[in-house]
């Protein structure tokens, strides 16, 4: 089985590498990513001699490139690779729409023409809006999505239904919650609390902190990508959750907490615009139809993670410079 994993040097695109290496043994896995400022072949130290483990360099969106790959053979494509964060696609959403749209359609257009027996889409709950202060969503739930990230998120979504209903091809769309663990680019909510926790930084929290996100450990991603990859019925979308509610500023006090930091680090920052104020997920179907269920908590998954950060704090040392500290300080300098 050869499965093309695009994205696979990003945050979870990393950790289901390393978790589909160490299952399945017999599998070919080829990482395809272009390594942009999220990518971060470091990640993958401890499975790079595998001998059945390849790394490509390449843009899903150019479409030579890709034709060239898959002549190779490919079996299942799993498709991370996307800009990926919100605050960067209000700078500039431009290349949201050709990585999370474009490459999604590239990608798509090779699969169709090799043959590929599985395309696994993964995309967010962001493409679903924003909740109130009940409901959950569930795959039914309207595309409404508010940022140019999530809106590009929902083009790709979009395309890939489209492949499959015009060509029949074998596709599944999974729509994830916020994950939280090992490898996060320190940008996104909970590293970066608790990075600059740790380097005793202020801690920048949105408007009132009290927007909600329903986070799931990435080990537990990465079981419900596995389970929809071996036996996702064509077509359909999986929801994936792990039903873990919390608000943003609940997450930031636990962390302060955890590593022994006072709350007066705590900054609040101007609102990030059109900030969705609540997600949750029904992650009904998943789990009653692929048989998935959660391993962690919110209280063991962000233990485990406060302590590999903990522990690898030269991985992120490293990151926070250069190109990073250009981009937070054009974020946060106004606010
Ligand atoms: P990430 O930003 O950490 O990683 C993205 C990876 O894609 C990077 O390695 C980057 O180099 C690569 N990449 C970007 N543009 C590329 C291109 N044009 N061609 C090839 N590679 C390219 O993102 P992540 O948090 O690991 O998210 C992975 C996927 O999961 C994304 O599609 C995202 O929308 C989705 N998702 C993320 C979350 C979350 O909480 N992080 C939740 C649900 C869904």
């Amino acid at each position: 089985m050869k499965v093309l994993v695009t994205g696979g040097a990003g945050f979870i695109g990393s950790n289901f590498v390393i978790y589909m290496l160490n299952k399945y043994p017999d599998y070919q896995i080829i990482n395809l990513d272009e390594l942009t400022y999220a990518g971060n072949l470091e990640n993958l130290n401890s499975i790079q001699n595998f001998p059945n483990y390849t790394f490509v360099k390449g843009d899903i969106a150019d479409a030579r490139v890709i034709d060239q790959l898959f002549e190779k053979g490919v079996d299942i494509v799993v498709n991370f690779a996307a800009e990926s964060h919100v605050d960067r696609s209000i700078l500039d959403p431009q290349i949201f729409i050709k990585t999370n749209v474009m490459g999604t359609q590239v990608l798509l257009d090779a699969a169709k023409k090799y043959g590929v027996t599985k395309f696994v889409q993964v995309s967010t709950d962001e493409v679903y809006g924003s909740l109130g202060e009940t409901g959950l969503f569930t795959e039914m739930t309207p595309l409404s999505p508010n940022s140019p990230y999530s809106a590009s998120k929902a083009g790709g979504d979009l395309i890939v239904r489209a492949y499959h209903e015009t060509f029949g091809m074998n596709v599944n769309i999974t729509r994830c919650s916020n994950n939280y663990g090992p490898y996060q680019f320190p940008e996104k909510l909970i590293p970066l609390m608790i990075s600059n926790a740790l380097n005793n930084k202020q801690l920048p929290v949105y408007g009132d902190g009290l927007n909600i996100r329903d986070w799931l450990y990435v080990e537990d991603h990465c079981s419900a990508i596995d389970l929809v990859m071996h036996k996702g019925i064509s077509g359909e979308v999986y929801n994936v959750g792990g039903n873990n509610e919390r608000t943003n500023i609940h997450i930031v006090k636990t962390i302060l907490e955890a590593l022994d930091k006072p709350e007066s680090l705590i900054t609040y920052v101007e609102d990030r615009l059109g900030h969705d104020r609540r997600y949750g997920i029904d992650a009904t179907k998943i789990t009653q139809e692929l048989g998935w269920s959660p391993k962690y908590n919110f209280e063991s998954g962000i233990k485990a993670t406060i302590l590999w950060y903990l522990e690898n704090k030269e991985w992120w040392e490293r990151i926070q410079s250069g190109a990073y500290q250009e981009y937070y300080t054009k974020q946060y300098a106004s606010r």
